[in-house]
């Protein structure tokens, strides 16, 4: 199992590990219910823009293509924070969006455990800063 300080290196870029784990997902909130468990040796990747099932044994540094932003929907405009040249008013559109980076999958049950994890110990702002997204997101 991977330690948040593995996390942490995996995304050097993010100074710590909130920022880390709102990179991932795009958001601290957690889903309402638990991921579910895939077959074994598989898992489903919660970077935003893929979401996909993949084979742990294949996840290299270049597995997964994702938006490491969050989703931005203003009025009827969707786009990816981290993809601003791109906006849509068609869902289907927004979805079609190519990612703008490559990377690891992220497994969403290792994940689900990380946010459980950062949330016993995170203030309530930390937690409501990044809180709201999937809100918007609608589930
Ligand atoms: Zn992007
Ligand atoms: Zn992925």
């Amino acid at each position: 199992m991977k330690s948040i300080a593995d996390y942490n290196k995996a995304n050097f870029e993010a100074p710590t590990a909130s920022a880390s784990l709102a990179r991932g997902t795009g958001s601290l909130a957690l889903p309402t219910l638990a991921p579910k468990q895939q077959k074994p040796g598989f898992a489903k990747c919660s970077n935003n823009g893929c979401k996909k099932i993949f084979e742990k044994a294949t996840n290299t540094e270049t597995a997964c293509n994702f938006h490491p932003g969050n989703p931005i929907f203003g009025g009827n405009e969707k786009r990816w924070a981290c993809c601003p040249e791109h906006a849509h008013w068609e869902f289907e559109l927004f979805q079609k969006i190519p990612p703008c980076k490559t990377g690891n999958h992220v497994d969403e049950l290792e994940h689900f455990k990380q946010l459980l994890q950062f949330r016993a110990t995170a203030s309530e702002e930390e937690v409501g800063l990044t809180g709201n997204v999937h809100a918007q997101m609608g589930y």
